[in-house]
C-alpha cells in the first residue's frame, strides 16, 4: 500500500444486478423478494423489475462485469418460479461489495499512522449508509465532534491481527 500504513485485510466480494422488463410489471408498494436460501431478490423499479442472483463470490480488485450465465440462468429460474414473465435484460452489471473479516465498516483513524482515516469496507450497505457515515468521518476528520463515533466501527479498536482472528460473518 502506497500510504505505508498496515493492511486491514478487506475483502471484495462480487454482486451482480440487472435491469430487466417483464410481461407483468409489480405495482407500486410491492415489497422487494428475497429468497430464503439468500440465492436471488428482486424488486420493483418502475414497470421494471431489477433482479440479483445474490452471489457473494471472492474478487481480487478488478473492473468486475458479470459472468455469462449468470442472470440468464436467474431469469429462466424467475421465469419458473413467478408470474414475472422477464422478457429480455435491459442491462447488467457487477460490482465488488468490499468487507472487513467482521463484517462492520471501516471508518475512522488509523490506529498506528497519525492522520490516516480509513472510509472503506460498506460492504452490501454502502449506499444506504452514506450519508451517516460521511457525516461521522467529517466531524471526526474536522475535529468537530458533533457526531458521537459508532462502537466497533473505528479501525484503532480492530487492528489487523484482531481482524485476522475474527470469523467472515457476512454473507448478504
Ligand atoms: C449489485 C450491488 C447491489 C448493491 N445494493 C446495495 C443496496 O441496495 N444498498 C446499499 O446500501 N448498498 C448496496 N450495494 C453496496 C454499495 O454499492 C457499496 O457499499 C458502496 O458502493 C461502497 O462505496 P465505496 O465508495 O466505499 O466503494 P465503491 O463504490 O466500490 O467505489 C470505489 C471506487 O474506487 C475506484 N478504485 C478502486 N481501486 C482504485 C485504484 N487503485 N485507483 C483508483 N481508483 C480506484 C473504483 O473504480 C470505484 O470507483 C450494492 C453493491 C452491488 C455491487
Amino acid at each position: 500500500m502506497l500510504s505505508g500504513v498496515e493492511k486491514l485485510g478487506l475483502q471484495p466480494f462480487r454482486r451482480t444486478a440487472a435491469i430487466v422488463d417483464v410481461e407483468r410489471p409489480l405495482r407500486p408498494g410491492t415489497p422487494m423478494v428475497a429468497a430464503a436460501d439468500d440465492t436471488y431478490y428482486f424488486r420493483r423499479e418502475g414497470e421494471q423489475v431489477l433482479i440479483s442472483p445474490s452471489e457473494t463470490v471472492p474478487s481480487g480488485p478488478e473492473d468486475a462485469r458479470p459472468r455469462p450465465g449468470d442472470v440468464e440462468e436467474l431469469v429462466v429460474r424467475l421465469n419458473s418460479i413467478t408470474s414475472l414473465g422477464i422478457r429480455s435484460v435491459a442491462k447488467a452489471w457487477t460490482g465488488l461489495r468490499t468487507e472487513a473479516a467482521d463484517g462492520v465498516p471501516v471508518v475512522g483513524f488509523d490506529a498506528e499512522a497519525p492522520g490516516f482515516y480509513w472510509l472503506a469496507g460498506q460492504g452490501g450497505y454502502g449506499f444506504q449508509t452514506s450519508s451517516a457515515i460521511a457525516e461521522l468521518a467529517a466531524a471526526e476528520i474536522l475535529g468537530s465532534g458533533t457526531v458521537g463515533t459508532a462502537p466497533g466501527i473505528s479501525p484503532a479498536s480492530r487492528t489487523p491481527r484482531e481482524l485476522a482472528a475474527a470469523r467472515w460473518s457476512i454473507r448478504r
